[in-house]
């Protein structure tokens, strides 16, 4: 396919062609775990479902061709896509990440790989000379998020590549928030983009799944290897539902902006919202970055209340009707939920207070219904 389509175009068809046998416009589910051989080794390029599969293949295609990449890979969730980047390292090695992260990939740092001899330096990377001073011999990747969970903090990629790239460390970018329909990592310097499909790539809340993708062909290979080697892999009917959803990312992520900027508007003029955390606002200190890195703000924004406390958010939570409290993001229909005791809940205390995650914030994943309806059903969870 030419590789100069625009992403409307490329989140259709790429990576995707009419099935040879039959014409099927939709790809086939090949819910199948082995491939016959005409004779020891004689295939057509599968062999066990593990290594390859046509539904998967497809997909990894389309995300790479999303992310102006050239490989991608598809994991069974967000985690098992940072597990496998992660056992790139080796005892000794030393990761820079992003002190504002998500809850989940910080377990897996700290709790996992942490007791493999791996170590951890996190810190805020709104100002790039914090991550040079964090840089030494054994420093081998940076992990970012932008914009941060649940923050929306934003980091100039572009800046942290620069030092990556001066030190031979690999930059290895969570696009989970943005998609690449918003941003494109590689563009700006990356070497690798993760993503947790289960968000807005899948878009339905109907699949759990993860993604790489990568530029230069031997760190593919290395991922491909610890792909096939560890196993994480997901399979072929969960392929179709996230080639399916993907279908109408452009369209979805228009909306969500849409209705995010209306909410961001409507709860900044709100008496009981203390800060509205939403990279779009002028006054947002990563608004310059975001306004040259991504081609618009996103659905996701976090507040807090003037009465910060665990009991006013939760309040707050109950009485929401169409924001449904729930884990997860980036879906058509709206959620809202409270870090402090859910998605970041195996953060410390002191840590979250340190990034103003206060025990009163509260995260929105705003959905692709009517914006006015969503601003009503706000304005009556707000109500005293
Ligand atoms: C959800 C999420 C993950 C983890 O992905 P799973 O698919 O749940 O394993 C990683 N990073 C971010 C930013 C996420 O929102």
């Amino acid at each position: 396919m030419k590789n100069n389509l625009k992403f409307g175009t490329k989140a259709i068809h790429a990576g995707v062609s009419p099935d040879p046998s039959t014409g099927a416009i939709m790809t086939p589910i090949f819910q199948t775990s082995t491939y016959v051989q005409a004779s020891p080794g004689q295939h057509k390029g599968f062999e066990y479902s593990r290594t390859q599969n046509p539904t998967r293949q497809a997909l990894e295609q389309n995300i790479a061709a999303l992310e102006n990449g050239k490989y991608g890979l598809a994991f069974a969730s967000g985690l098992a896509a940072i597990d496998a980047i992660i056992k790139l390292l080796k005892p000794g090695d030393e990761v820079i990440s992003t002190n504002d992260l998500y809850g989940g990939s910080y377990r897996i740092f700290t709790k996992v790989f942490q007791d493999f001899g791996i170590r951890f330096h996190f810190t805020g990377m709104n100002n790039p000379n914090e991550v040079k001073n964090l840089v030494n011999g054994n420093t081998k990747l940076i992990w970012a998020e932008t914009p941060t969970n649940p923050m929306m903090n934003v980091i100039d990629i572009a800046a942290i590549s620069e030092i990556a790239k001066a030190h031979n460390i690999l930059l290895a970018v969570d696009n989970t928030f943005a998609t690449p329909y918003l941003q494109n990592p590689l563009d700006l310097g990356a070497d690798i983009v993760m993503h947790s499909v289960t968000k807005y790539l899948g878009g339905h809340s109907d699949v759990i799944m993860g993604a790489i993708v990568v530029n230069d062909e031997s760190l593919y290979e290395r991922l491909a290897f610890l792909q096939n080697s560890c196993g994480g892999v997901p399979g072929p009917q969960d392929a179709f539902l996230v080639l399916r959803g993907i279908k109408t990312l452009h369209l979805r992520m228009d909306r969500h902006c849409k209705n995010g900027e209306q909410i961001a508007r409507f709860l900044a003029g709100h008496n009981r919202v203390d800060k509205v955390y939403w990279p779009g606002f002028k006054d947002h200190p990563g608004y310059e970055i975001a306004t040259r890195q991504m081609r618009n703000y996103g659905g996701m924004i976090s507040f807090t209340l003037k009465d910060d406390s665990q009991e006013s958010a939760f309040k707050v939570l109950e009485k929401f009707r169409l924001f449904s409290l729930a884990e997860s993001l980036g879906g058509v229909e709206s959620l809202c939920g409270h870090p402090a005791s859910m998605t970041h809940a195996a953060i410390p205390k002191e840590g979250r207070l340190k990034v103003g995650l206060k025990d009163s914030l509260i995260r929105l994943s705003v959905g692709v219904e009517d914006g006015d309806d969503l601003v009503d059903d706000i304005s009556q969870a707000l109500q005293k």
